[in-house]
């Protein structure tokens, strides 16, 4: 595990998009594991500015999700669907049959786990991007999640209700279940790029970063990654 640190929210993401444009230059079909929340926003602006600038092309990228809420779906301003919509596919060339996403609204929500698993199986990720939760959960893998797991459904830690309320009107319209990839499949990416920057991020870092491997901690699974690069600005890393 490679672990960088740098002074900012800018230097972060100005690091991790250049991790992303390398491969998609050497590899214009790569297959990327994307994430949401407020950690890779940064990186997603400098994706979107290369494609403007005709750095990159993503004709032939494929992408993956993380994770959705059940129950919400593009047309909800909180899914993640619409997120990664308004952060970065609706200002790129990708296409759309390309990208995929949990979806928060099958009406057979275990077949849509399976259906999930089963195309990542068949198609590896080149480059997985992840924050961490307070709690240190990576996607919705929350504290004792198995290392084993594959997509599947997840009723939300009250932390990570707490940390994510700040995106809804009130704390009561947090959806509680969601859909997220699994432990298992995130590492099968073969190369994980772990980002955090702020305080609030330092204790759960320091403990994915120091403490021994276990599933409390499900972002220390990725200290067994043969190629995982953590970039920190000064204050995730303050702890360590
Ligand atoms: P954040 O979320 O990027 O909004 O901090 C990260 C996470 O919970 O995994």
């Amino acid at each position: 595990m490679e672990v960088v640190i740098v002074d900012d929210y800018l230097k972060l993401s100005k690091l991790a998009s250049d991790v992303f444009l390398d491969l998609i230059k050497k590899k214009n079909d790569c297959v990327l594991g994307l994430a949401t929340g407020s950690t890779p926003i940064g990186l997603y602006k400098n994706l979107v500015k290369a494609y403007k600038n005709k750095v990159v092309s993503f004709k032939n990228v494929t992408t993956f999700n993380l994770d959705e809420y059940v129950g919400l779906g593009m047309e909800n301003s909180q899914s993640y669907a619409f997120f990664m919509y308004e952060n970065l596919f609706k200002h790129i060339d990708i296409n759309y049959k390309n990208v995929h996403i949990p979806n928060g609204k099958a009406k057979d929500i275990d077949k849509e786990c399976s259906f999930y698993s089963g195309l990542l199986s068949k198609t590896p990720r080149d480059l997985q991007v992840l924050g961490i939760g307070s709690n240190g959960h990576i996607a919705f893998n929350e504290p004792f999640t198995t290392f084993e797991s594959k997509t599947h459904t997840v009723s939300l830690a009250e932390s990570t209700v707490n940390d994510n309320a700040r995106f809804f009107l009130s704390k009561d319209k947090v959806p509680d279940t969601a859909i997220t990839m699994g432990v298992s499949e995130i590492v099968n990416a073969k190369k994980v790029l772990l980002l955090a920057f702020g305080n609030n991020k330092s204790r759960a870092v320091y403990e994915a970063l120091t403490k021994p491997v276990s599933t409390a901690i499900p972002a220390s699974v990725l200290q067994n990654h043969p190629d995982c690069t953590v970039i920190l600005d000064k204050e995730a890393a303050s702890l360590l």
